[in-house]
């Protein structure tokens, strides 16, 4: 692969700036307790900050040029595993905090996996439109199935805006530096739920009601709709806030078990 191709599939705009680096690792508020993941950790530049101050750092790394110098720093720091791969493939367990610079191209899928993992704090920097779909407010043109899934598990703030220079080599698109705390009251997701949640984005400007109508059929909605509150009914999708459109996801799944 040539040197331009491999930055832009793996994503590979390395954190240059040292302030930046130490204000993750701040953000984090890390103790020799905590486990913590890297994903995609390059040459490891973050991952020695990390092992200062955590017990352990799994440092997640799919480029094999870049795995010798990662290995060095795990000579360095007997705390630090570094895995080889795909992050999306290995999936390690057991951290219970994330801080990580990721490849942008897998924001999506990987948001999704960490949100199921339930890691009490991520420090991330993401781009910055994704950023803003975690804590899209309903109603809003950027609240999506992703904003609707971490705002039920994640509060999640924007620490700060990243500029473009502080990576090398600089990336297309804006960054920003982004804190998610699990709250305390976030449920534990069924995938029926969140596969229901997904469907009912793939309709987010039209009404609760005609969608339900249309996934029950007319005959066994008629009725059942009562069940849910005529305010919920007569909203549009992405009006929902995502405690009723997890309430929605609970209606639907015994419901829809059988219809295909
Ligand atoms: N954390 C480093 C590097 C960030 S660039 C720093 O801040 O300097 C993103 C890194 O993720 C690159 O090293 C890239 O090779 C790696 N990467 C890309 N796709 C990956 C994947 N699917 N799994 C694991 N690492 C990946």
């Amino acid at each position: 692969m040539n040197p331009s191709k491999r930055i832009r599939i793996l994503g590979q705009h390395f954190l240059s700036k040292p302030e930046i680096l130490d204000k993750m690792v701040e953000c984090a508020e890390l103790s020799k307790s905590d486990v913590v993941l890297e994903v995609g950790a390059g040459r490891g530049e973050l991952t020695r900050r990390l092992a200062e101050r955590a017990g352990l750092v799994i440092a997640v790394e799919i480029d094999p040029r870049l795995l010798g110098d990662l290995r060095k720093i795990g000579e360095a720091y007997p705390n630090v595993k570094v895995v080889a791969g795909d992050i999306l493939r290995v999936k390690p367990r057991g951290f219970n905090k994330v801080v990580s610079n990721p490849p942008y191209g897998i924001s999506l899928r990987l948001m999704e996996w960490l949100i199921d993992s339930r890691p009490e704090l991520m420090v991330l920097t993401l781009q910055r439109e994704f950023a803003s779909k975690l804590m899209a407010e309903p109603g809003s043109r950027r609240y999506l199935y992703i904003s609707a899934l971490s705002s039920l598990s994640y509060d999640s703030r924007i620490i700060e805006l990243i500029p473009r220079r502080f990576f090398n080599p600089p990336p297309k698109v804006d960054s920003a530096l982004v804190v998610m705390k699990l709250s305390e009251d976030a449920p534990q997701l069924k995938s029926s739920w969140k596969m229901i949640l997904k469907t009912l984005f793939t309709r987010r400007r039209q009404k609760l009601r005609r969608v339900l109508r249309d996934l029950l059929g007319e005959v066994k909605a008629e009725g059942e709709l009562d069940l849910l509150d005529e305010s919920i009914l007569s909203r549009r999708i992405y009006e929902l806030k995502p405690s009723d459109l997890l309430k929605v996801a609970r209606f639907l799944e015994p419901r829809l078990q059988g219809i295909s």
